[in-house]
């Protein structure tokens, strides 16, 4: 049971929130790169996450770099 439908423009999942530093789930990095955000972030979506009984879901940001990576056809 997911809820989570692909919106339009969002062509790549952010990682798993365990994979993600503190920076990157505070959304002061991006979460693809790890590169620190200054100007243009982009929702990334949510990083799901939990650990035992908590939901550790976040929202996070990718670069404008990564942003234009993530197009269809970049894929393997
Ligand atoms: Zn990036």
């Amino acid at each position: 049971m997911t809820a989570h439908q692909p919106q339009p423009g969002e062509t790549r999942q952010p990682p798993p929130v365990t994979a993600l530093t503190y920076a990157q789930k505070a959304g002061w990095a991006c979460c693809f790169c790890g590169k620190d955000i200054w100007t243009g972030a982009v929702s990334a979506g949510i990083a799901r996450g939990r650990s035992g009984a908590h939901v550790l879901d976040v929202e996070v940001f990718a670069c404008p770099d990564c942003q234009k990576t993530a197009t269809p056809g970049d894929q393997r």
